[in-house]
């Protein structure tokens, strides 16, 4: 209700990460005045970060994308929707019908997961081209769950969570909650949580290169050597069969390939392993000990473990302690939430998220219907019949995301066609022959995003709407509309029905003529109360009238296996037959990584303030120290490699180097160097900030190409990447860094 001065109070939530706080959004005149966190909120209780508070800052910035712009030159001028449509829509027809239609390809990021209209809209988009070249931001950091879990569970997104209001022994891999929050889980304010875990008994136990915030809040910090998760585990599983922790009942009752695993843990005693973890024997033993002796255990891993190498290979290992020892499903344990219908059942009837393709450039198998970024560059460079020429980049920036993005620069540079859609000017953009604004979260209706509402992965599950809090500015429209009107351009329609297409577009006039003066939009509320009622939650104006959200029933144990276990044979898969042939590799891993000795290892870091590369175009989250990312040493490397605080330091790896400031860091175990991701703006010719911000791009020391990603699921390995670190070379201007290409592009 607005007051007389035009103050208004709105509640919504927020679409930046996983946690979805609730939060109230005080309105004057029209435009978000303050974001405070909602603390009737059922779910998120009064939790907030300062990324989500702040959010109206970065948006409401002059380079907010406002209207339709073309690349003339080296400019980028604004242009109307019909002439923008109309160019790209025929360009696509021609590379269409004079190539494939696999050469128009699509980039997915982060950002489009956090509706639920932008990702069906873009799928149906290119299920409408007949292009399989889809590629998206979870081969940098998620793949090999979705990949494992669709050999072990049989549907990707069937993702075992730890029951954090039971467990009693939680181990975190690789992951820093308390500053990144939860993934594939939806909780807030995580500290919280863990202290909570401590204060009913329990125990938290981070196995971490870095002491990280969560570890300094955890019961125990144990630190490992970055990029041996998996030699770890292997030897954690060896001792927990040879104590005698299997719940062998409960294996024979609901899974398959126990004696695979038994046998390829018994060559993994925890005596091997501890000279290249630097986890000793008896530290060991002591975890699996301390994991077998509590009432409810479980572990959790994220992007560290992911992102190291060995990705797949070390999920698989986690998933099989959680299971073996009687822990999946179980209170306290690991738990499979239900979202409001039973998508994996869906999904593998339908054949949703688990086709089979195959890609041109390296054979790699589709992980959730989408190829590996990691390979993208290829695809673009290497002539063919199916060679990428034209490129939709939506909710992403990966130029700044992707690893070796100076070779994918240059390769999006010869393409024919480059489209992004965004909300704001990025590195990508800046590159773009079109750049198409779209709607921010705050002004759009929606429902929390795809993981909540389908699969249930939420610690208090529940279910909320939001209307759009503002309006659009300028010519700003939503992308289910955008990807409406592209299909048409192109003469292909949405999810390849005519029909769908045209009632689309009924619907879309019909609600324009509601709004006069408004950009052309969908009914979004519309399609929202839609889903909501196929899947028996009532209407969306039913759960607007719950501001707060609506709880949904608690998760329950003994509800997966035997239930919704989506295999053939409906067992969990403890030895599917492709990840036994890869731990073929293992040993020859393992020698290659003791070889490796005391090299240096890069690891990556986050700061509260920033998210990838979304918080860096607005004054406060980049003045003084914060205006650049540094690298961090343990103080005996820095004394070793001849560095002090402050002083420039080249780091190289086998891709490329950068120059960057030294801070030192004694949190860091000796060995492990850190710098945070998501920094290298300067070449972004419309973030009027953060072009001006000094940081460097991590990933551009990460490797590309079908030989230097994990074949697995594709991922990139962007973390635990040997370098060299040493004093700058020639003057020590701390003015003038910046990243050094030399990249392996012929
Ligand atoms: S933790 Fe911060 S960024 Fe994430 S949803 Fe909550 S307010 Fe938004």
């Amino acid at each position: 209700m607005a007051s007389a001065q035009g103050r208004e109070i709105r509640h919504t939530f927020c679409r930046i990460c996983e946690a979805l706080c609730g939060l109230e959004v005080t309105l004057e005149q029209g435009r978000v005045a303050e974001i405070r966190p909602d603390a009737a909120h059922v779910a998120t209780r009064g939790f907030g970060c300062v990324k989500g508070l702040k959010q109206h800052k970065l948006l409401d910035s002059p380079d907010r994308l406002r209207y339709p712009l073309k690349r003339v030159g080296s400019r980028h001028e604004r242009i109307s929707w019909d002439q923008a449509l109309a160019e790209i829509g025929a360009k696509v027809r021609e590379i269409r019908a004079r190539l494939s239609p696999d050469s128009i390809a699509m980039y997915v990021g982060t950002a489009a997961g956090f509706g639920v209209l932008h990702p069906v809209f873009a799928q149906g988009f290119m299920t409408g081209l007949g292009s399989k070249s889809m590629y998206a931001s979870a081969t940098q950091d998620c793949a090999n769950k979705f990949a494992v879990a669709r050999h072990l569970y049989g549907f990707p997104f069937t993702q075992p969570f730890p029951d954090l209001d039971h467990v009693e022994c939680l181990f975190i891999l690789g992951a820093n909650p308390v500053v990144s929050k939860w993934s594939f889980l939806q909780v807030s304010n995580p500290g919280q949580r863990l202290k909570e875990i401590q204060e009913r008994g329990g125990r938290v136990i981070v196995v971490d290169p870095r002491r990280t915030e969560t570890a300094k809040l955890a019961s125990e910090w144990v630190p490992i050597r970055p990029g041996t998760d998996v030699f770890f585990l292997l030897s954690f599983l060896h001792e927990l069969v040879a104590s005698g922790g299997v719940d062998r009942a409960r294996v024979a009752e609901h899974m398959t390939g126990l004696a695979e695993v038994e046998k390829l843990v018994s060559a993994w005693p925890p005596e091997r392993t501890e000279s290249v973890t630097r986890i000793p024997a008896a530290t060991l033993r002591g975890l699996v000990h301390a994991y077998r002796a509590a009432n409810g255990a479980a572990f959790y891993c994220s992007t560290g473990l992911n992102m190291g190498g060995h990705g797949s290979l070390a999920f698989w290992l986690h998933e099989c302690v959680n299971a073996l020892s009687g822990n999946l499903d179980r209170r306290g344990g690991t738990l499979v939430g239900r979202g409001v219908i039973d998508f994996a059942k869906f999904g593998v009837k339908n054949g949703l998220l688990v086709r089979d393709d195959r890609s041109r450039v390296g054979d790699f198998g589709s992980v959730n219907d989408a190829f590996p970024g990691g390979i993208l560059a290829d695809e673009i460079l290497t002539p063919g019949e199916k060679q990428v020429r034209a490129l939709f980049v939506t909710g992403g920036n990966p130029l700044i995301t992707m690893p070796n993005a100076n070779r994918l620069r240059r390769a999006f540079g010869d393409l024919e066609l480059l489209v992004v859609l965004d909300v704001l000017p990025t590195e990508t953009a800046s590159l773009a022959h079109y750049v198409l604004p779209c709607t921010a979260p705050f002004q759009r209706p929606d429902l929390p995003f795809v993981f909540p509402l389908m699969l249930g992965l939420q610690a208090r599950p529940y279910l909320q709407a939001t209307r759009a809090v503002v309006t659009p500015e300028g010519e700003q429209r939503d992308e289910a509309t955008i990807y409406l009107d592209l299909a048409r351009a192109c003469g292909s329609p949405l999810f390849g029905s005519r029909v769908a297409q045209r009632a689309l577009e009924i619907a879309r006039a019909w609600h324009s003529r509601r709004s006069p003066g408004a950009e052309p939009s969908l009914p979004q509320e519309a399609l929202l109360s839609l889903l909501l009622r196929v899947t028996g939650q009532g209407g969306f104006r039913a759960l607007l009238s719950q501001p707060h959200g609506r709880l949904r029933p608690e998760h329950e144990e003994s509800d997966f296996l035997g239930a919704r276990v989506t295999t053939p044979d409906g067992r969990v898969q403890l030895a599917p037959a492709p990840l036994l042939e890869a731990a073929r590799g293992l040993d020859a891993a393992f020698e290659a990584e003791r070889a490796r000795g005391d090299q240096l290892k890069l690891i990556t870091k986050r700061h509260v303030k920033t998210h990838n590369s979304w918080t860096h175009n607005h004054e406060e989250f980049v003045t003084g120290e914060g205006g650049t990312n540094y690298l961090y040493l343990h103080p005996d490397d820095a004394a070793r490699v001849g560095l002090a605080d402050g002083e420039l330091a080249d780091v190289r790896s086998a891709t490329a180097s950068v120059r960057v400031p030294v801070k030192t860091l004694p949190d860091l175990t000796p060995g492990t160097v850190a710098l945070p991701h998501g920094w290298g703006h300067q070449m972004a010719t419309g973030l009027s900030v953060a072009s001006r911000t000094r940081g460097v791009n991590v990933n551009i020391l990460a490797a590309d190409g079908p030989d230097r990603i994990e074949r697995l699921s594709g991922m990139a390995h962007l973390t635990g990447i040997p370098v060299d670190v040493r004093p700058a070379a020639g003057p020590q201007d701390p003015r003038s860094w910046s990243g050094l290409s030399e990249d392996r592009l012929e």
